[in-house]
């Protein structure tokens, strides 16, 4: 997905939870947390968690750094330019709902081998779509790197 169509859609179809990603975004900002880049989306990180949530353009981790769960991320933030004003009922809600009870279920009963984390198709993809998207963006940049190559080259003949 270009860089276009992902802003637009997450300010168009997407917006219902792009707004609340601004709202979450303007609070952080205000505590004090600096935003970080990671594909197209800003994030911010808090606590010492392992689990993230994401609202749109803006999503919010915790500190440990994850590779996983930023794509994850990045993942459903992809999602909301697909599912739009449909996101926080087929994805986030639902999401939230099996975070939970999993974390309860866990508590409860230690022991118990739960499913892995992605096995439900919204997890899954999430994590898909974010991966795929970081593999094209870092081979966009190697493709790049030809250019930063040949500028070094110059540097060198005027004898910087
Ligand atoms: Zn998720």
């Amino acid at each position: 997905m270009s860089k276009f169509k992902f802003y637009f859609l997450s300010f168009t179809w997407g917006l219902p939870v792009t707004l609340a990603g601004c709202l979450v975004a303007f609070f952080m900002r205000i505590t004090g947390h600096k935003p970080k880049k990671w594909g197209y989306c800003y994030y911010f990180e808090l606590g010492n968690g392992h689990s993230g949530a994401d609202f749109g353009v803006f999503f919010v981790k915790g500190k440990p750094e994850s590779l996983y769960l930023k794509n994850h991320e990045l993942g459903h933030a992809v999602q909301n330019c697909y599912f739009g004003f449909l996101m926080p009922f087929i994805v986030n809600i639902p999401s939230t709902v099996r975070f939970w009870f999993r974390a309860f279920s866990k508590k409860i009963n230690p022991q118990k081998k739960l499913k892995p984390y992605d096995s439900v198709w919204f997890e899954g993809q999430a994590t898909r779509l974010g991966s795929k998207l970081i593999a094209h963006l870092e081979s966009e940049k190697l493709k790049n790197n030809k250019a930063p190559l040949y500028k070094c080259e110059n540097l060198k003949n005027k004898g910087l």
